[in-house]
């Protein structure tokens, strides 16, 4: 037996490119933690997945340049602009004819991003449309709870979350390594919700809408967010290894997100605020099976 299945390229990794919540910020007291809208990237082993195109996936193109692959799976959370207005931004990707991006929704009944994605990217909101540009757009809809299979066996869970027009959560499995992501979500009365904690339960990682405050929570009510103490009770109920809050409110600055850090940290050592081009690597841990 080799050792391939236990290297460093099996790794589970994840990569922050945008952290902050609902619209960006910028300035001296937003260095550190930086200010894009939601972008991360997941890669399982080689294998890439972004979820979001938040103004955090201008950040991850610019990186990766030419190396991104021909094909990109893109999973979104949500349509909210947040979510959606760096897509056109990912310029390596875009510009190249060669290139496929995949976009999967799957908080719209089984339709897919394609008409909203439409409406934004249009005059005279934005100056062209989508299939003007050179890259090649595949929109999939799928219903939140499916799991999604891709054409090399790849599998990727889903979930329904709480949250205006609902949101998607994904989980993913690689190299006996799991890690999650869920956001844009609102804590319920019943917290944590059963089919939550079934699906995160005993996860190395994961990523948590704690955009609010507890303080700051019952003025927010109905917004479709959490705390970073809900991604505490959550991880504690299901075993989680790690949590990484993401989705910062934008008034939020460095010393405050620090001080909250602090905090999180008092309740679950092993837990942080997500900082942009943060990396997280889950060490693969079992043997990767040979593609068929
Ligand atoms: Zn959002
Ligand atoms: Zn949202």
């Amino acid at each position: 037996m080799t050792m391939k299945g236990l290297s460093a390229p099996n790794d589970l990794t994840i990569r922050f490119w945008g952290v902050r919540g609902s619209t960006c910020t910028s300035g001296p007291n937003f260095v550190e933690f930086g200010g894009h809208t939601p972008c991360v990237e997941v890669r399982c082993g080689e294998r890439l997945f972004v979820i979001d195109a938040g103004t955090g996936i201008h950040a991850f193109g610019a990186h990766h340049g030419q190396n991104l692959p021909k094909r990109i799976d893109l999973l979104f959370s949500h349509l909210h602009l947040d979510h959606v207005t760096g897509l056109a931004f990912c310029k390596p990707a875009v510009l190249d004819r060669e290139r496929e991006i995949h976009t999967y929704c799957g908080n719209l009944d089984g339709a897919s991003a394609a008409e909203a994605l439409d409406r934004l990217f249009a005059p005279p909101l934005f100056p062209i449309t989508l299939d003007m540009i050179p890259a090649r757009f595949v929109h999939h809809g799928f219903r939140s709870g499916e799991t999604l299979h891709f054409s090399d066996g790849v599998a990727v869970d889903t979930l329904p979350l709480r949250h205006p027009q609902g949101a998607t959560g994904y989980r993913f499995r690689h190299a006996g390594r799991t890690a999650c992501y869920i956001s844009d979500i609102e804590h319920g009365e019943v917290w944590p919700e059963p089919d939550l904690l079934h699906f995160v339960r005993g996860a190395d990682l994961v990523m948590f809408d704690g955009m609010f405050t507890e303080g700051e929570y019952p003025a927010c009510r109905g917004w479709g967010h959490s705390t970073w103490q809900k991604g505490v009770d959550l991880c504690r109920a299901a075993d989680v290894r790690q949590l990484g809050i993401v989705h910062h409110y934008p008034q939020h600055s460095d010393a405050l997100l620090r001080d909250l850090e602090q905090q999180l940290q008092a309740a679950m050592p092993t837990a942080f605020l997500a900082r942009e081009r943060q990396e997280v690597v889950l060490p693969a841990r079992a043997r990767v099976p040979e593609p068929a």
